[in-house]
C-alpha cells in the first residue's frame, strides 16, 4: 500500500511507538497527530512490520466497504492509544496507574489473548495472532501483547517520558547508566542544547 507517512519506531517497544503516534502532547494545540483515520492505522501497522502489504490492502478494502465499522475501530484504537499513553506516562513518573486506563487496557488484552496462539520458530515458540481483516480491531493485537510484556518484564524503570518541553514521547532507556533523557538527540536533545546555548549567550551579554 502506498503511504506518505513518516512514522517513528525508535521508542524501543512497539506499544510505546504506538503511543508516540501523537506528538507534542503537553502543548495546548495543535498536537502532532500521525493517525487520522483507519487507513492511517493500517499504514502504521504495515510500517511497523505487523502486516504485509497484501494484508494491509485487505484491511483497507474491508474498511472501505464498512465505513461505520472502520470509524468505530479507529475511535477504539485511539481511545486505547490514549489509555496506553496515560498508563506508561504514570509509570515513567512513578505514579499510580490510572484505574480506568488499566481497566480499558485489560479488557482489550483479554480479547487479544483469546486469539493468541503459539507458533514454533527455529527451536523456540513465539506468540502470534490471527490476522483477521473481517475484524478491523484485530490490527492492534500485537500492540496489546507488547503492553502486557512491557508491564510484566521488569523493565518498567527504563520507561521514560521525553524531557523535551511539549514533546511527551515515551521511550525505553537502554543506556547503561540509565541517563537517556530525550526521545531523540536529533530533535528534542538538540532543541534543548540550542536553548541552553541561547540562555548562556544571553547571560554573557546581559
Ligand atoms: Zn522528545
Amino acid at each position: 500500500m502506498e503511504t506518505t507517512h513518516d512514522f517513528a519506531f525508535d521508542a524501543g517497544r512497539l506499544c510505546l511507538d504506538f503511543a508516540n503516534t501523537l506528538g507534542d502532547r503537553p502543548a495546548l494545540q495543535p498536537h502532532e497527530e500521525a493517525l487520522r483515520s483507519y487507513t492511517d492505522l493500517v499504514a502504521w501497522s504495515e510500517a511497523a512490520g505487523l502486516i504485509a502489504g497484501d494484508e494491509a490492502a485487505e484491511y483497507t478494502r474491508v474498511a472501505a466497504g464498512h465505513p461505520a465499522d472502520a470509524d468505530a475501530a479507529f475511535a477504539h484504537a485511539i481511545a486505547l492509544r490514549e489509555a496506553i499513553y496515560r498508563l506508561f506516562s504514570a509509570v515513567a513518573a512513578d505514579a499510580a496507574p490510572p484505574a480506568d486506563d488499566l481497566a480499558t487496557v485489560n479488557t482489550a488484552i483479554a480479547e487479544a489473548m483469546a486469539r493468541a496462539r503459539l507458533v514454533p520458530v527455529e527451536g523456540h515458540f513465539h506468540w502470534a495472532w490471527e490476522r483477521d481483516p473481517s475484524v478491523l480491531g484485530s490490527l492492534l493485537r500485537p500492540v496489546l501483547w507488547s503492553v502486557a510484556e512491557l508491564l510484566t518484564a521488569g523493565e518498567l524503570h527504563r520507561v521514560h517520558e521525553c524531557a523535551g518541553s511539549d514533546c511527551g514521547w515515551l521511550f525505553l532507556d537502554m543506556s547503561k547508566n540509565g541517563s537517556r533523557r530525550w526521545c531523540s538527540m536529533e530533535t528534542c536533545g538538540n532543541r534543548a542544547k540550542a536553548r541552553r546555548h541561547r540562555e548562556r549567550q544571553h547571560a554573557v551579554i546581559s
